[in-house]
């Protein structure tokens, strides 16, 4: 055998909780080791969210470029050359994954590359190609991420691509089928029409983006139908039939059983864990349904000195969430009194427009018994909105009856994802409607639309009757 080499902190998986939380125990003045098998940065930086925005906004520029012609801006010979898009969008992860490393070197963590494997509660085993290499460490972080579901009937192949696949087309599809419209089908759906491509979404409930209240998935699906795209809802796709060039899905719509042919078909219905071969069951650490590792609310597994965070535990699988628990992990360890509240964790659609939504909905705080006043402000009359003429919209406050105290927001409009911001830090700062109307805005922004929400909820509204 090897001789160990020994560690206080060792994080499974640089994705955005691993790398985060590993510099995060390396500024608490732990000796920590980071295990990677494939690139720094995990899916986030690679193949999520990073790639999929580059791609998105590539399609909103060309959209963009083409229909101004309400403001009087006609362009000709438009063109894209997609292998120049790919390319950018390959310069941005790259410039990003690099900055990952320059962190965790500059923060003295040692990276290892390799595929780790428990062997017992303070062991580890991490096997490359050609080598294997034992550590001890004193603490571990499990930050293994997910990867999408295959359907069996839907194998992943040139023709059914997941989302990796759909990123890294090498040409603009001339049409697409796309089974789920969650967010990441919705968002891929949205970049891909504006494009040109002709969009088919086959979603089995009964709407699209349905974690998001109807009239903003609403706006995102009337913008996509001017798109040329089609939404099909309460479908269940079936079975796909691939020639060299073709996909034909079969699919079942109200008791009928139809058929649609694309170029290729894109499979996104959600993401498992990656926990199936870490070698957890040597470790006994309980595991909640799914793939999903139980932990409580400082990150820690029911073994005490192994922690978990981001997509392999509860929760919203999204990067910012696996980044805050990175954080709190690494606290916890240290010795610092940290836990998990998920309050005020904001939810974005990167679709158009944008929809955001952080703390409570209008009904949520219903089905709890909160009474509330929800506070409505619509885009199109706010200054700034309509010199871009983007208009779609509004910004939602749901604050407490009782005392005004903010508790939850919903956007829907161009920069929502930003915009949300400020109303996740009043909620955290335990703001009232009164602080946000207080607060000055700059004119003419988007920002005041959230500023005269606050106004609303008040009952005196300057731009509004
Ligand atoms: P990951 O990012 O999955 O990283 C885990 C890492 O662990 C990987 O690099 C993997 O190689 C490594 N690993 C796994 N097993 C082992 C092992 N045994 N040994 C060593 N290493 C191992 N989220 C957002 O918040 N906003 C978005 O806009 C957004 N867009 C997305 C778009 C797409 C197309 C997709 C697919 C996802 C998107 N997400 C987005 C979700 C986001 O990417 C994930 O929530 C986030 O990456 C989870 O972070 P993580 O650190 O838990 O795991």
């Amino acid at each position: 055998g090897d001789f160990p080499i020994e560690t206080d902190t060792l994080v499974i998986g640089a994705g955005p909780g691993g790398y985060v939380a590993a510099i995060r125990a390396a500024q608490l003045g732990q000796k920590v080791t980071i295990v990677e098998k494939g690139t720094l940065g995990g899916v986030c930086l690679n193949v999520g969210c990073i790639p999929s925005k580059a791609l998105i906004a590539a399609g909103h520029r060309y959209e963009v470029a083409k229909h101004s012609d309400d403001i009087g801006i006609t362009a000709e010979n438009v063109k894209v050359d997609f292998t120049k898009v790919q390319e950018w969008k390959a310069g941005v992860v790259k410039k990003l994954t690099g900055g990952v490393e320059g962190l965790l070197k500059g923060n003295k963590v040692d990276i290892v590359r390799g595929e780790a494997y428990f062997v017992d509660a303070n062991t580890l085993r991490v096997m490359d190609e050609n080598s294997a290499q034992t550590y001890t460490f004193k603490h571990a972080i499990i930050a293994t991420g997910s990867r999408p579901i295959e359907l069996p009937a839907f194998k992943y192949t040139k023709r059914v691509l997941d989302s990796t696949g759909a990123l890294a087309l090498t040409e603009i599809p001339k049409k697409i089928v796309v089974i789920g419209g969650g967010y990441i089908g919705t968002e891929l759906s949205g970049a891909y029409a504006n494009f040109g491509t002709q969009v088919t979404i086959l979603e089995g409930t009964d709407e699209i983006l349905n974690g998001f209240e109807k009239q903003m998935s609403a706006l995102v699906k009337r913008n996509l139908k001017k798109k040329g795209a089609e939404i099909i809802t309460k479908a269940l796709a079936k079975s796909v039939q691939e020639t060299e060039d073709s996909v034909t899905v079969t699919y079942e719509v109200k008791g009928e059983v139809k058929t649609v042919e694309a170029d290729y078909v894109f499979v996104m219905v959600g993401r498992k864990p990656n926990t199936d071969e870490l070698g957890l069951e040597q470790v006994g650490i309980e595991m909640a349904e799914r793939g999903i590792i139980k932990i409580d609310k400082q990150c820690r597994t029911s073994v005490s000195n192994i922690f978990a965070i981001g997509d392999v535990v509860e929760g919203p699988p999204l990067a910012h969430k696996a980044s805050y628990e990175g954080k709190i992990a690494a606290e916890v360890i240290a010795g610092h009194p940290a836990q998990i509240d998920y309050l005020a964790i904001p939810a974005v659609v990167f679709s158009d427009p944008e929809l955001a939504s952080v703390g409570y909905s209008e009904a949520q705080a219903k089905a709890e018994g909160i009474e509330v006043i929800a506070a409505k402000f619509p885009f199109a009359a706010n200054g700034r909105a309509l010199a871009l003429n983007t208009t779609d919209g509004f910004v939602k406050l749901v604050t407490r009856k009782e005392d005004g105290l903010v508790i939850g927001a919903q956007i829907a409009g161009p920069s929502a994802s930003d915009m949300i911001a400020e109303l996740g830090l009043a909620i955290e700062a335990g703001m009232t409607a009164e602080d946000l109307a207080m607060t000055i805005h700059a004119h003419p922004t988007l920002g005041e639309i959230t500023m005269e929400a606050a106004e609303v909820a008040m009952g005196s509204p300057i731009h509004i009757i």
